[in-house]
Order: structure tokens, then C-alpha cells, then sequence
């Protein structure tokens, strides 16, 4: 059967040019259901459990996708080095012996490990010793000259931050972030709900791809330092009542005599970005960047990502065995239209990322140090869980496009050509918790590169160990990859 196509798919493309229909149907009988079948199994398999940054299925999946990039004949994105592998440092595991300590005015208040920091690139031993704090409600955050009063004295500082006992509005962690950000603010202590102080000893870990620092560095992360309410109050010489009494109203202050000093020391792995491409014989031509994360949560409980994990493989079939799928097979049918005379205008980068679930790490180090200059770059296409579209009544495969109106449209209509729907799913830039800011994408889109995101809706399964390869929309999925493959040639 293969061969009788690939017969049909040679005397479709023997004229000197492609016409735009032979391409459609070249591409349709190119992609291959049962390979994107191959690789989610593989991928999302209990032996690669579960891909977890720095555990064994991180490497496991890596190799994998350095095989299939070898099978179908792409080569190294970084030429001079001859190599698939981008390395970088991840956060590893906190050292067994006294992991983190802190000391406040000469008295340790890490007693039952009542501390945990996230957001932080730890791997590293580190410390910070008195550094000066500001005090404010989130009461205090609503108030205009509190908020300005921050914004000319936070840099250097960090924000103790007390949350309102009877919260009238949502507490965005992620807005309060950006803000301690971009006014140069060197991190944030909170006391934590009293269910994930019991629950927890020490949580570390990066979230949030936007805060990730400039280098990777651990000393650029902005910690969140959570600490047990009791000590909150130690720290600011007050009594329950005091405190709560202050917690309500809009407040700010200085901790006078911050003395203290937080110690921190564990050890980082190396992970890996897998980079192939396809060069256009123009050498001065564009590129075009593909990139699906082939990471996932690991097995779970894995404190770096959340408390609420349970124990299991999180096999990760949509989230993101999926896209990796895709990205795999859009290389392979591009590679075989090569063969078979097409001339390649762009060069084609196709990166499997890593470190995506920790925070964008990968993504963020590929755009720090690309094989190709980010200005040359025409486009970044991203596709994050990919395999479960919207499946309404009338069998429709939806899936949603991030990108701008223009390039939207004409894939719209494209999509049908390869039986999926797609909706717009317009980027929201003020709302930290939209997925704009959750994937590989948002690494590029923040330094002006033009981008595509194309992904699927949230589902029941989505960061559990229940992900698997069994419910996967393998129909959608071959949609995805061909609509990505004619994409990619066309625009
Ligand atoms: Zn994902």
C-alpha cells in the first residue's frame, strides 16, 4: 500500500514546479497515521516514565528524538559543533544533608522544615544575607501611592507580602511577580496557607516562563519564600492580633535590622534541546523555527512541580508526546519531499525542548543561543498538546491557533482541507495565567518573533498520571501534523 503512494506522490511532483493542489495531496498521502501512532507510544510509554526533567525518561525520550532525526536524514542544527544536542543546566535535587537553612536576627526558623522557596534554579549552593525587605498587605497593592511608594523603593529589596484575611479578589502570584520584576526586586516571603505548610517539606522549583532571568543563572531567579505564619510575625515583632489587625488594612513598611540569611545548596543535571534541520540550498535564506517540549512531570510526587501530584507515571501522551509526534513527522514529510525535488526557500529548525514543564527553560536558552539568528527567523511554530482536540457533536476535530488575524485566516480554511477545525485563540498579554505566557513559544514571542501556537483544550487528564496514549485522537493528531507540513512550505 505504502509503495502504490508513494508511486502516486512521484508523478504528482515529476513537473518542473509544484502546483499548489499536488503539494495538498502529496502531504496527505506523506503523513502517516501509524508512525505518530509509533511515536506517542513510545514517548508516552511506562518505560520513559513519564519524561520528568533530570530523570532517566528525559534522556531516554532525548535519545529518541536524536534517533529519529537521524533516521529521516535531518542534520545537526549547530553545524560547527555537529552535534542535536543543545546542553544546559537544570535545577537537580536539593542535597540530602541540610538542604536550605535560614536564620533570621541569629534565631533559625527552618525548625521542622517549615520553609519552602519555589521558583528558584537551585543546583547550585547560594545565599542571601541581609538583604533589605519591604513590607505590604495585598490590600496595600490596590492602593495607588502604596503602589508608587514600591515602585520607587523596591529595587534590591524583597517584598514581604501579607495576604488579606478576608480576600475580596483573586491574589495573582503570577502579577505580583511581574511586578517585583520589573521594578528590580529581588524575590518574595509570604507566610503559605497552613494545609501546604503540613502537607509539604520543601518545595523548589521554576515556574512561569517570564520570570526566568536573563542567563541561567540561579542568581538571576526570583525565589518566593514561603514561610509559616508564626514565623511572619517573629520576624515582624508582632502579636496575632497586632498582625491580623495590620493584614486587613493597606499597609506598608521597612523590616528595620533585616538580618538574616538564607543558605541554600543542592546539586543541577544537564538537560538537552534536540535540534535538527533542513537547509535551503540559498544559504542566506530565513529560517523557520518548529519546536514541540518532549518533557513532561515525570513520576510522580516530584516537589519541583506541585503539591497536589499523586504518585503513578505521568506518561504525558498529550502533554506533550503529541506535539513531539508531530514535530517528528512534519521533519519526515518535508525530508521526503526533498527527495523528491522540492527546494526548500527557508532552512527548517525543528527543536524538541526541554525543561518546558519547569518554567520554558529550554525554549528560553534556545532563544538566548540560537543556531540562527532570531532576527532571520520568519516565524516560531509551537504545538503543545496536540492530540485531544474539541470533539463536537457533529464530529468536528476543533483545535485552537495563537497568532495574529492575518496568518490565521488562510489556516482556517486549510485546516478542513486536512478534516480539523480551528478556532482563534487571540494571545491575552495583561493576564499572567494565559497560555501566551505557558509555552515554548512565549520564549520567542517576548523578543518579537512572529509565531504560531497550536495546541488543544484543557481536558480531565491534563497533569495526571491518567495522560496516556490510549486516549489520544490519533485522526486529529495526523490532521495537526499535515496542516503544519503544508504550513510550513507555505507560508
Ligand atoms: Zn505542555
Amino acid at each position: 500500500m505504502k509503495n502504490i503512494v508513494f508511486v502516486i506522490v512521484l508523478m504528482l511532483l515529476c513537473g518542473p514546479t509544484l502546483a499548489q493542489p499536488d503539494l495538498k495531496v502529496a502531504i496527505d498521502s506523506l503523513v502517516s497515521i501509524d508512525e505518530l501512532k509509533q511515536h506517542v507510544k513510545t514517548l508516552a510509554s511506562d518505560e520513559f516514565g513519564g519524561r520528568g526533567t533530570g530523570q532517566e525518561g528525559e534522556y531516554l525520550a532525548a535519545e529518541y528524538i536524536v534517533k529519529e532525526f537521524k533516521k529521516i536524514g535531518l542534520e545537526p542544527a549547530f553545524e560547527l559543533l555537529n552535534t542535536y544536542h543543545q546542553f544546559f543546566y537544570t535545577p537537580g535535587k536539593l542535597s540530602k544533608r541540610k538542604p536550605i537553612s535560614l536564620t533570621w536576627a541569629g534565631r533559625h526558623i527552618d525548625n521542622n522544615n517549615k520553609i519552602f522557596l519555589v521558583n528558584y534554579l537551585y543546583g547550585e549552593n547560594w545565599e542571601i544575607k541581609n538583604c533589605p525587605v519591604i513590607v505590604v498587605t495585598a490590600k496595600g497593592l490596590t492602593e495607588p501611592s502604596i503602589l508608587q511608594n514600591l515602585k520607587d523603593n523596591i529595587s534590591g529589596k524583597f517584598l514581604l507580602l501579607l495576604p488579606d484575611p478576608n480576600p475580596s479578589r483573586e491574589f495573582s502570584l503570577r502579577t505580583t511577580m511581574k511586578f517585583i520584576k520589573d521594578f528590580k526586586g529581588k524575590g518574595l516571603i509570604m507566610p503559605a496557607e497552613k494545609a501546604r505548610i503540613s502537607n509539604e517539606k520543601l518545595i523548589m522549583g521554576t515556574r512561569g516562563g517570564f520570570l526566568a532571568p536573563k542567563e541561567n543563572n540561579a542568581k538571576d531567579f526570583l525565589p518566593i519564600l514561603y514561610l509559616a505564619e508564626s514565623d511572619v510575625r517573629k520576624i515582624l515583632k508582632l502579636k496575632r492580633k497586632a498582625y491580623k489587625k495590620i493584614a486587613e488594612t493597606a499597609w506598608v513598611n521597612e523590616v528595620d535590622e533585616p538580618i538574616w540569611k538564607l543558605q541554600i545548596s543542592g546539586v543541577s543535571n544537564a538537560s538537552a534541546n534536540i535540534c535538527g534541520m533542513i537547509k535551503s540550498p540559498n544559504p542566506n535564506a530565513k529560517h523557520i523555527l518548529i519546536g514541540a517540549h518532549y518533557d513532561h512531570v515525570g513520576k510522580g510526587f516530584d516537589p519541583r512541580f506541585s503539591r497536589k501530584f499523586s504518585a503513578g507515571i505521568y506518561n504525558g501522551a498529550d502533554d506533550n508526546a503529541s506535539g513531539t509526534a508531530a514535530l517528528i513527522e512534519s521533519a519526515r514529510t518535508l525530508m521526503a519531499l526533498k527527495k523528491l525535488g522540492w527546494q526548500p526557500k527557508y532552512h527548517y529548525i525543528f527543536v524538541g525542548f526541554a525543561a518546558e514543564e519547569l518554567g520554558l527553560i529550554g525554549s528560553n536558552i534556545y532563544a538566548k543561543r540560537p543556531a540562527f539568528p532570531l532576527k532571520e527567523m520568519r516565524y516560531m511554530l509551537n504545538m503543545d498538546m496536540v492530540g485531544r482536540p474539541d470533539v463536537k457533536r457533529n464530529g468536528e476535530k476543533r483545535y485552537k491557533l495563537m497568532t495574529d488575524m492575518k496568518l490565521y485566516l488562510p489556516l482556517k480554511k486549510l485546516a478542513k482541507d486536512f478534516n480539523i477545525q480551528l478556532a482563534f485563540d487571540p494571545p491575552d498579554t495583561s493576564n499572567f495565567n494565559n497560555v501566551y505566557f505557558r509555552s515554548d513559544h512565549y520564549s520567542f514571542a517576548s523578543k518579537g518573533v512572529p509565531f504560531m501556537f497550536f495546541s488543544g483544550p484543557e481536558h480531565q487528564d491534563y497533569h495526571k498520571p491518567t495522560d496516556d496514549y490510549d486516549k489520544i485522537n490519533y485522526e486529529g493528531l495526523t490532521g495537526i501534523a499535515k496542516l503544519v507540513a503544508y504550513t510550513l512550505l507555505e507560508y
